[in-house]
């Protein structure tokens, strides 16, 4: 659907989001002509450019990408620029007089969507200015909608904090909490596959699936954002919102319609069944490791606390598994796993849901087991999933193998998806909010972490463990799970993909 006249206000935009990921997508709908006709965009930071300037700027990032000059051309037509200070008045009313004048020019009737792309610690300063210059209101015929990068918030505490001055100025409806996860293919296809199927709902339960297992792999470290992941640490950067945001979609109930509200109510609800767990439990349910030197691709790289502007004595966690329970009918008793690093052996995503054995096995005696089932949901590196099932192989004797049925996006359809950001502007554009995270789901999983994030800040040195970067992360994060008489699947020989 191309969505109807539309603004994108750009806060933060001479920073990494905005060139690596916003510029592209939005480039990107364009290309493909689902830009609103009548659109501008504009860029707002404290460095200082002309809108020539930041148009070359723009122009050479996008070349550099192998975009045809003439597109190009014609895209940084529609993009402006203005510089100031976030908290300084005259930037509003600069901007207050810029938007007037270009939702003249292009027609876009007062549509406007602010995406906050600068430092968390900004979000509260501009939003308030554009409360007080009346930039968050509706009531002139347009929409103002804004749309907040993660972290929303530090911890339990402070997101309540930020909600609550946030929502002086916006009503929930005007607010969209972006979490990149959403917008890829194969999590949104979470929802077709459980409820446009017959075949795995009735299966979807206690009943028949064993445990559940998540992993988000990156064999990059921190790149050039120790000053982020200093403060952030991967509970906050991974769990508060991609993991917990998966467990969700595989765990809620069917909601009554994919109307946003309905959707996520259902989210809402399964964030309250999952167990909190005492002080005391938290070591035995949680690992948190931090990498050290090793061989990552066949190549040398620094421990974390050796990379360049992080604290030689750091103990901010950069792996992080855990076990989590979810208190209803539906997974009484199944442990969903959850892990995810920084330097481990290969980049990879998935869901797994590894069901129960066979009630009773005919084919084997001595007490050969037979392999479970298992259901992959691939998210990177190639979006699709797999289902592991046992197969006669073929010969005289009764043999049984495991088979792998796959399907991949982009073989199946010939065509690489769009990426994540492309969707969720353009659901923002069209005022869909079902794959942004509400207020509550935000504050119900903040609340599940704030403790295990207290505990950690407790004992800093105690409970930190080391691993080596390219390995799977810390011994004790199989020993977790071995407790259990499981393990970790085996992820060694599933697609290999560059960091990108
Ligand atoms: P960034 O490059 O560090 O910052 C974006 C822009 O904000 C900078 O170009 C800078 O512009 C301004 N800025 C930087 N520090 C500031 C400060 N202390 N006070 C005021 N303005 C400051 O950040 P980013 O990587 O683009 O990320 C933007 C937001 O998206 C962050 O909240 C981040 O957590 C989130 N995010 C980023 C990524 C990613 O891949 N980069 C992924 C997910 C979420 P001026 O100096 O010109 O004002």
């Amino acid at each position: 659907v191309r969505p109807g006249p539309s603004s994108i206000i750009i806060f933060g935009a001479s920073g990494d989001l905005t060139f690596r990921k916003l510029i592209p997508s939005i480039f990107a709908l364009f290309k493909k002509e689902l830009l609103p006709k009548q659109f501008y965009l504009l860029g707002v930071a404290r460095t200082k450019y002309t809108d020539e300037e930041y148009r070359n700027e723009i122009k050479r990032w996008l070349l550099n990408e192998n975009e045809a000059l003439n597109s190009v051309l014609s895209f940084i037509e529609r993009i402006f620029y203005i510089s100031g200070n976030y908290d300084d008045d005259s930037l509003y009313k600069l901007l207050q007089e810029k938007l007037n004048s270009l939702d003249k020019m292009f027609e876009t009737q007062q549509n406007h969507i602010f995406y906050l792309a600068t430092p968390p610690s900004v979000y509260l300063e501009i939003i308030r200015r554009l409360g007080q210059f009346e930039l968050t209101k509706e009531n002139s015929g347009g929409y103002s909608r804004v749309i907040i990068e993660k972290p929303f918030g530090s911890n339990l505490e402070t997101a309540i904090e930020l909600d609550k001055e946030l929502h002086k100025y916006l009503k929930e409806s005007q607010v969209y909490r972006i979490d990149h996860y959403l917008g890829k293919e194969t999590v949104q296809n979470i929802m077709m596959l459980r409820f446009a199927n017959i075949v795995f709902e009735p299966i979807w339960n206690y009943k028949y699936i064993d445990n559940v297992q998540i992993t988000v792999a990156e064999t990059l470290g921190i790149e050039h954002r120790a000053g982020y992941f200093e403060q952030a640490g991967l509970l906050r950067d991974m769990f508060q919102n991609h993991m917990i945001q998966l467990l969700t979609l595989v765990a809620m109930e069917p909601p009554a319609s994919l109307e946003d509200s309905s959707v996520r109510d259902e989210k809402t609800k399964l964030l309250k069944s999952i167990r909190m767990y005492d002080t005391y439990e938290i070591d035995k349910y949680f690992v948190r490791g931090q990498y050290v030197r090793g061989t990552v691709n066949g190549k040398e790289v620094p421990g974390y606390r050796e990379e360049r502007n992080v604290n030689p004595n750091s103990y901010v966690e950069t792996f992080v598994a855990g076990k989590f329970l979810i208190d209803n009918w539906r997974w009484s008793g199944v442990p969903f796993y959850l892990r995810a690093g920084k330097r481990l052996k290969k980049k990879i995503s998935e869901i797994a849901i590894i069901f129960k054995e066979v009630p009773h096995s005919i084919f084997f005696k001595n007490n050969v087991e037979l392999e479970q089932n298992v259901l992959i949901l691939n998210i990177q590196p190639d979006e699709g999933f797999s289902l592991k099932i046992q197969a006669k192989q073929p010969g005289s004797k009764l043999c049984l193998n495991t088979l792998t049925m796959d399907f991949k996006y982009n073989e199946f359809f010939n065509f690489k998806g769009p990426d994540a950001y492309e969707r969720l502007l353009l659901d923002a554009m069209v005022g869909d909010q079902t794959l942004f995270v509400r207020s509550d789901a935000m504050e119900l999983a903040w609340k599940l972490l704030t403790p295990i994030l207290n505990k950690w800040e407790q004992d800093k040195e105690k409970g930190l463990l080391f691993y080596e970067a390219g390995s799977w992360g810390p011994k004790e994060a199989n020993e977790l799970i071995a407790r259990d008489g499981r393990e970790w699947r085996d992820l060694e020989a599933e697609g290999e993909i560059e960091d990108g």
